[in-house]
């Protein structure tokens, strides 16, 4: 038995010498653990993880930001959504308060506000 070095991960394997010679240099996967080749995959690895480390907090950042954005979206999304359905009105491209055109229900906060006071009084009339 002797110590291999596999080429692509630096990993210290132990095989049979026969299975390294006919297998494993052939195919160029690993090399005989050497002190210079030791040192040479140990500076390698320590690159490759660092590396690898730097490219993981990148992406991980991503992530966060894409996280953080679909989630006020969809924090967005259900709000309107309570909203609309607190009125069910149908969308007819005019402010139901002043009639401007308007892609909502209405043009602008107050208009809203004003509409729902008004549709408010006429609810109490009507208990009334
Ligand atoms: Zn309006």
């Amino acid at each position: 038995m002797r110590n291999f070095r596999r080429r692509d991960s630096g990993d210290q394997i132990r095989v049979k010498p026969g299975y390294a010679r006919n297998f494993l240099f052939p195919r160029n996967l690993a090399i005989i653990a050497t002190k210079e080749n030791i040192t040479h995959f140990e500076h390698k690895k320590i690159k490759l993880e660092a590396k690898l480390k730097h490219e993981m907090s990148l992406s991980l950042d991503m992530t966060d930001e894409v996280d953080l954005a679909s989630q006020s979206e969809e924090e967005f999304r259900q709000y309107s959504l309570s909203r609309h359905q607190a009125y069910a009105l149908p969308i007819n491209g005019r402010c139901y308060n002043c009639e401007e055109s308007t892609s909502g229900n209405f043009c602008c906060v107050e208009c809203r506000e004003d509409w729902e006071k008004r549709k408010y009084f006429e609810r109490q009339k009507k208990l009334d």
